[in-house]
């Protein structure tokens, strides 16, 4: 079975084509700069055959017929007919209440899914977009909507709830819901793979460290807690958000700078994090540059975004009673062995010990603890998108089977 995976944002596609079979992306790509006349495709084989396309790409409806082209060409495709991709699976980043797992798309999910514009507003409508844009060029091909939120639903209330009057959460859902499920998800069950252990027995902290970051604590195969809340703003400091902080600060700021609400959410969400103490930039990557050559405000974006993954291991650590294993994903998690060094140094009281060797070493998927440490600690590669290409084969065949 071809599971066509696609997650719309405001201004890109991203896509894999996935052969459930084998595991493997026939072709993978993106359209960057949607809605300029300016669009970029960019397709690659699993061949590593590459190609490149421009062109006036303004709505979703076109990137996907770019795509489809792409994936169909006689020179750079993967298929021959559009019969060809079985499904497809639609990354939807806001399930709310309404989603508790990956479903079928009807006319009743859209309302759902629309029904959460008004809490993921940067999210939700580009993620429908793309929903409407296969319905047109797809007909007849199922579509399946695989939630962000969704992994995190059994979070019990003590942990979801925040400290604000309950009519808050009666009248408008105001609550903790957690990201990057798909990948907390994915990582864990390797990691039970690989510690050839029921994920029924064991507790888990997986850390997703890209350009947003979340850590989630999962104890036997489901979160019970995790540091994005409401929106993907809280927690963990990320490229450039701030994550956790004294909501009174916004507020003191708003009326020190005259700020209105969609500067203080630009602030929050595009100029804070590591771009915004290190002032150097959102990348991991520059800021450990400078920081080897001396700049102290890029180190301290680096001791501040360690520090604070330190403590939530700290936290979920008691919140579960203990920890069998850590798991580092995503761009700096899998990465950067300063990140990983930063994070578990000082942690051999919780049975935490990195070997030094291995966490330099360049392997993708490896574990990093010492013969001593009590706990595992794995890196591993995150494939958000297989996890999203195997629940729609899921929903796929429970909906054959009826
Ligand atoms: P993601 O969102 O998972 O694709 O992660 C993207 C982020 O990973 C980038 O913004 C970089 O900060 C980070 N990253 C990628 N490679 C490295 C590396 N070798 N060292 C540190 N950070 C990295």
């Amino acid at each position: 079975m071809n599971i066509l995976v696609l997650n719309c944002g405001s201004s890109s596609v991203k896509y894999q084509l996935i052969n459930e079979d084998t595991k493997l992306a026939l072709a993978r790509g993106s359209v960057e700069r949607v809605g300029t006349s300016g669009a970029i495709l960019t397709n690659v084989r699993s061949d590593g055959d590459e190609i490149k396309v421009t062109g006036d790409i303004l709505e979703h409806t076109t990137a996907i017929e770019y795509i489809l082209a792409v994936l169909l060409s006689k020179n750079h495709g993967v298929i021959t007919n559009k019969n060809e991709i079985h499904a497809v699976g639609h990354r939807v980043v806001h399930g709310g209440e309404t989603f508790t797992g990956s479903v079928l798309i009807t006319d009743e999910v859209i309302k759902g899914i629309r029904d959460n514009f008004d809490i993921a507003p940067l999210h939700n409508p580009h993620n429908l977009r793309g929903i409407h844009a296969c319905q047109t060029h797809l007909t007849n091909i199922p579509q399946v909507a695989v939630f962000d939120t969704a992994f995190h639903h059994e979070i019990p209330p003590h942990a979801y709830l925040y400290g604000i009057p309950y009519s808050l959460y009666s009248q408008y859902k105001i609550r903790r819901y957690g990201f990057h499920g798909t990948s907390h998800e994915y990582v864990a069950h390797r990691a039970a793979e690989l510690l050839r252990k029921d994920i029924k027995k064991l507790k888990l902290i997986t850390a997703h460290l890209g350009n947003g970051c979340s850590i989630t604590a999962i104890d036997k195969g489901i979160s019970v807690d995790t540091s994005m809340g409401f929106t993907p703003l809280e927690g963990l400091l990320m490229g450039t958000r701030s994550g956790d902080m004294d909501p009174s600060v916004i507020l003191y700021v708003m009326s020190k700078e005259g700020l209105n609400y969609a500067e203080a959410n630009t602030l929050l969400n595009k100029h804070s994090g590591l771009q915004g103490i290190s002032g150097v930039s959102n990348d991991m990557r520059e800021v450990i540059a400078e920081m080897n050559d001396g700049n102290k405000r890029a180190k301290l974006a680096f001791d501040v975004f360690c520090y604070r993954i330190k403590k939530y291991i700290g936290s979920y650590a008691a919140a579960m009673g203990g920890v069998d294993a850590v798991i580092f994903t995503g761009g700096i998690g899998e990465n950067s062995p300063d990140v990983r060094k930063g994070v578990i140094d000082n942690l051999q009281f919780l049975g935490m010990e990195i070997d030094k060797t291995v966490n330099a070493n360049k392997d993708k998927e490896k574990a990093i603890h010492t013969n001593k440490s009590e706990v595992s600690i794995f890196v591993i590669p995150t494939n958000e998108e297989l996890m999203i290409a195997l629940q729609t084969k899921e929903v796929v065949k429970s909906i054959k089977k009826k």
